[in-house]
């Protein structure tokens, strides 16, 4: 397959079935208006959907060259965000993170049966930097030194050391990312948009000791943002991603890319608006084995991935359950209705198991309304 042209990457994908949000939104005539553009960063149309095109199993099938890509081929990105995010019209409300000491979201699975890990993550893009496709050396340099002046700034138990990729052997790199901490440069489809272009100049990960709080820098946006713990005390988890967020705003000279209709800026229209991701590791062998399970999911807005992260197989009867929409809602409501689609998740996973009418089964605390 010899493919070189935006042309060429396009009529490959349009006479081929794929069933991704590139796909079912591209027409011809979108195509003819956007196949000529450029970003201010140089960005093209094929810079954007090339991963998508030589991945016909793609997801979403088209990312940003950088954050100006959204408009200059919004007439694609667009209809793309709206099918994905399930909006009738694109904007996204001011962020807001609740009052983040009364979240009373109480403990998801107190019983710990089900529930083995809690993470929740955001994205975010240093405001003026390209995205990997228009990047060049100089940038993910530059923007490596800005997080590292950003995250020696973080306190208590916020406070961790960096360590960047070029420097950590790959016995270190496989380990943590066995243990679901790092990335690795193993994903086809972000590989074929040029996440791992001049892999690994510019990468690294920050850690806290205790591995609660960490930061990826430079893998598929600038900054990913991750707090988790094992068990299921999402609010810890939660309140200290956002105590994290609030030191980088205000202690240090990051600004966040962000856009008055689609929020904060990301790399993957998939992952806008706020970008959060709050997940579970959850072991649901019954639910999991109905021919309904995608229906459910689908239904309470959540997304599953297998237990090694994105695009990897399903292991044994562990899941990673997160919200899917990510647009359109305020943080506070997104991590609300993850909580309501995993209390459906767990009531679903007990009623199947025959636990539902034990003392010893799943309890909600807190007020988890809307
Ligand atoms: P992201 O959306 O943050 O990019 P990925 O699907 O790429 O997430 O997964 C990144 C890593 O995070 C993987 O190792 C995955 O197993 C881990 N992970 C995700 N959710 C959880 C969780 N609730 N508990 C522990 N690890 C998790
Ligand atoms: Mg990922």
């Amino acid at each position: 397959m010899s493919l070189k042209s935006v042309e060429d990457h396009w009529n490959r994908l349009k006479n081929a079935s794929s069933t991704s949000f590139l796909k079912r939104n591209m027409t011809e005539l979108i195509f003819k208006e956007l196949k000529d553009k450029r970003t201010f960063f140089n960005g093209t149309l094929l810079d954007c959907i090339k991963g998508g095109c030589v991945n016909l199993d793609s997801g979403c099938g088209i990312y940003a060259s950088d954050p100006e890509a959204y408009d200059v081929f919004s007439g694609i990105f667009f209809p793309v965000i709206k099918d994905y995010h399930k909006v009738g019209t694109v904007s996204h409300p001011n962020p807001d993170f609740g009052d983040i000491d009364n979240l009373g979201f109480g403990d998801l699975d107190p019983s710990g049966r089900y529930i083995s890990s809690t993470r929740v993550r955001v994205g975010r893009s240093q405001a003026g930097f390209p995205f990997h496709p228009t990047a060049k050396l100089h940038d993910r340099v530059e923007l490596e030194s800005r997080a590292m002046e950003a995250l020696q700034a973080f306190s208590g138990e916020l406070e961790g050391t960096y360590y960047p990729l070029s420097e950590m052997s790959s016995t270190k790199q496989k380990e943590l990312t066995e243990e679901h901490y790092l990335f690795l440069q193993e994903n086809r489809f972000l590989g074929d948009a040029h996440v791992y272009d001049e892999w690994p100049v510019g990468r690294g990960i920050f850690y806290n000791p205790d591995k609660t709080f960490l930061v990826w820098v430079n893998e598929e946006d600038h900054f990913r943002f991750i707090s988790m713990q094992q068990g299921s005390d999402l609010e810890a988890v939660y309140k200290r991603l956002v105590l994290a967020l609030r030191s980088v705003e205000e202690k240090s000279s990051v600004k966040f890319a962000h856009h008055p209709q689609l929020g904060y800026l990301t790399y993957c229209p998939s992952n806008l608006g706020t970008t959060l991701r709050a997940s579970v590791h959850i072991n649901i062998p019954c639910l999991a084995s109905q021919p309904y399970f995608h229906e459910f999911l689908e239904k309470h807005h959540l997304q599953v991935r297998g237990v090694n992260g994105v695009h990897t197989e399903m292991v044994g009867d562990v899941y990673d359950i997160s919200n899917k929409r990510r647009l359109g809602m305020t943080e506070i409501q997104i991590v609300r209705e993850m909580i309501v689609g995993v209390q459906a998740v767990l009531a679903e996973e007990q009623r199947l198991d025959g636990s539902l009418t034990k003392s010893d089964g799943v309890q909600f605390e807190g007020n988890i309304a809307a």
